[in-house]
């Protein structure tokens, strides 16, 4: 945006100089000869003079018998007594001098200048206030950035993990590729095609695919693009896609984004009477509603938030098939791995199956930026070949954020958290169906994490039970529990923990229905969770009673408190095993799978009657 701007600017400065230039240049050649006043004084008096325009600042004329082969002049105008005066004392007045070129551009360029930008810092302030990006200063003329490829590489080979959505795509893939086959038997292939997953899932990566397969062009545009501060603008520029569409069939609309266009009309708070908006998705209903998709022309879109979308968009005919892209599940990694490893030099003890066992949750991006930061890793300790340990390091890089060397704890501090890290493992090694204790560290990490124990899956999960909820839970509150059997006090570093454990204590009560007492009723909607952004619960009205608020919370409470009291319970019981290797921690600053093994072989499991 900065440099757009910049670029208008000189534009302008250079047009007016090439102009002025232009001017002085046409001048100096024409029949006009610029003289000093006295010369005007003198060929006045010797009558060679045939006519003169006087104003205010000048005198223009025409010689009788042209001067120097020019037959007029022009020249600068003297107050009379002060001409009396100069020409009895025979003096040559030059009075042009003031008027070149560079005064002219001091005396109203640099003027004109000041103005403009100054216009154009307030117009950018509004635009930033308003929320609008690039593209409020080219006005009338839609120069929104619509990429047009049309002999694309990308494959399904390219895309993994996400089989589903790739099944629901072949359709539109095959139709593509002979559209007037397809529609033989009088099937009708959707308009529109939705693709919603969280960020990085690859979902422009399969539109891409899509494209590729057919081997048709592929016209994207990011729904931010239509975003504009002049009204029609972003309709127009609808229009204009539509356009060139339709020059290109077969081929493939990709509009990124959408949600920033295709923002439902009138919620929120800010959206009252916001016309711009309003008429680009108008016109995008027109346009989606106005083709046939028998031309071959199908309409792709992206959006990691179809909650906010207008639902006049998912109507049947326009984007009437939704496809969900969601995170990989463990085998869905291996096969991205395997894709995005090819590029890399392995050593042999890589293994995609471990890795992926180690990313639970990670994205199609975030597995691409493991494979490179591995990759660096090992170009940094100049190896030949990427091993395993570099995708070890990688992924606590990525997890937790890189390591914060220079950050000082004192003795008490690190005695503290130590002890804190060791009752998280404990209470996990304790408890049957928790996940594996991977690693416990005292080395601080990221900006929050003073010391962090990584909990790995053994597996994917979709289903909790009560009973494992509740010893997650227990294991939260174990790193507190800890400093309280040991320091008789509670330190500030469990802040986090806690809030994950009543996240975990209200999802029960109020989600789950997992407590008696409240009865098997969701109090809260649940949030979108494949989005992994939990919804601004403020917004939604409180559907029970002030009770029911008042017994929510207490539940909540109890359940934090039972899972508190469990720790500490296992913790009075393993209290020489806490002891030693809390010591142990402290020392050696992390501890991983292997050497809790080796310490806590003492460890009393057997749950007190529960
Ligand atoms: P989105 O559009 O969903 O945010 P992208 O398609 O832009 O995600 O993905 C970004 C990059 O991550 C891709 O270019 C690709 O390298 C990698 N990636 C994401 N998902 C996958 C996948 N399912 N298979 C292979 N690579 C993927
Ligand atoms: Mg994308
Ligand atoms: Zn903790």
């Amino acid at each position: 945006m900065e440099k757009k701007h910049q670029i208008n600017v000189l534009y302008i400065v250079f047009t007016v100089l090439a102009v002025l230039m232009l001017q002085n240049f046409l001048l100096s050649r024409s029949q006009v000869s610029v003289i000093p006043y006295s010369s005007f004084e003198r060929e006045l008096q010797q009558g060679n003079v045939s006519e003169v325009v006087v104003s205010e600042n000048l005198i223009r004329g025409t010689f009788r018998n042209p001067v120097d082969g020019k037959s007029m002049f022009r020249t600068r105008r003297i107050e009379p007594e002060m001409a009396d005066r100069l020409a009895k004392f025979d003096v040559r007045v030059l009075g042009e001098t003031e008027d070149t070129w560079l005064t002219r551009l001091f005396s109203w360029i640099f003027p004109l200048l000041f103005f403009l930008v100054v216009w154009m810092f307030v117009i950018r302030k509004f635009a930033e206030r308003q929320g609008l990006g690039e593209g409020y200063m080219s006005l009338g003329k839609s120069n929104a950035k619509i990429y047009v490829e049309s002999d694309i590489k990308v494959t399904f080979k390219d895309v993994a993990g996400v089989d589903e959505a790739k099944t629901e795509l072949i359709e539109i893939v095959d139709f593509l590729k002979d559209p007037a086959r397809y529609g033989r038997l009088g099937g009708r292939i959707p308009k529109g095609v939705l693709l919603v997953g969280p960020p990085g899932t690859g979902k422009t990566l399969l539109a891409r695919a899509v494209a590729g397969e057919a081997g048709v062009a592929f016209l994207s545009i990011s729904g931010s693009e239509f975003v504009e501060m002049f009204v029609g603008l972003g309709a127009a520029r609808v229009r204009d896609l539509f356009k060139q569409a339709r020059e290109k069939v077969p081929c493939i609309i990709f509009i990124d984004e959408l949600d920033a266009l295709g923002r439902a009309r009138g919620v929120g708070p800010l959206s009252g009477g916001h016309d711009e908006k309003e008429q680009t998705l108008n016109q995008l209903l027109a346009e989606l509603d106005g083709f046939d998709p028998s031309d071959g022309l199908v309409l792709l879109a992206a959006t990691n938030r179809p909650e906010i979308l207008d639902p006049a968009l998912l109507r049947a005919g326009r984007f009437d098939r939704q496809v969900l892209v969601d995170r990989p599940d463990k085998t869905g990694r291996v096969a991205i791995l395997a894709i995005h490893l090819k590029k890399a030099k392995l050593a042999s003890d890589v293994d995609a199956d471990q890795i992926a066992a180690l990313t639970p949750g990670f994205t199609g991006a975030d597995l691409a930026n493991l494979v490179n930061e591995a990759t660096l890793l090992a170009t940094r300790r100049n190896a030949d070949a990427v091993a395993m340990e570099d995708f070890n390091q990688a992924v606590e890089r990525i997890i937790a954020g890189l390591e914060k060397k220079n950050r000082l704890l004192n003795a008490f501090e690190r005695r503290t958290i130590a002890f804190h890290e060791m009752g998280h493992a404990i209470v996990a090694l304790c408890l049957p169906g928790s996940d594996k204790v991977h690693k416990v560290s005292i080395i601080p990490r990221g900006i929050g994490a003073l010391g962090y124990t990584i909990q790995r899956p053994t597996e994917d999960r979709y289903l909790m039970s009560r009973k494992e909820l509740e010893n997650k839970m227990a294991v939260l509150m174990g790193g507190r529990a800890a400093e309280s059997i040991v320091f008789k006090s509670f330190s500030t570093g469990a802040a986090d923990d806690l809030a994950r454990a009543t996240e975990i204590a209200r999802s029960m009560v109020t989600q789950y229905g997992m407590v008696e007492s409240l009865g098997q009723v969701a109090y809260d909607k649940q949030p979108h969770s494949f989005l992994g952004q939990q919804q601004e619960m403020t917004w939604l009205e409180r559907r029970y009673s002030e009770e029911t608020a008042r017994e929510i919370d207490c539940a909540v409470r109890a359940l934090v408190q039972g899972a508190f009291d469990k720790a500490v319970g296992i913790l009075t019981r393993n209290r020489a095993t806490l002891e030693t290797t809390a010591t142990r921690l402290l020392e050696t600053e992390t501890l991983d799978e292997g050497d809790l093994a080796g310490l806590t072989t003492g460890l009393v499991r057997a749950e007190a009657a529960e």
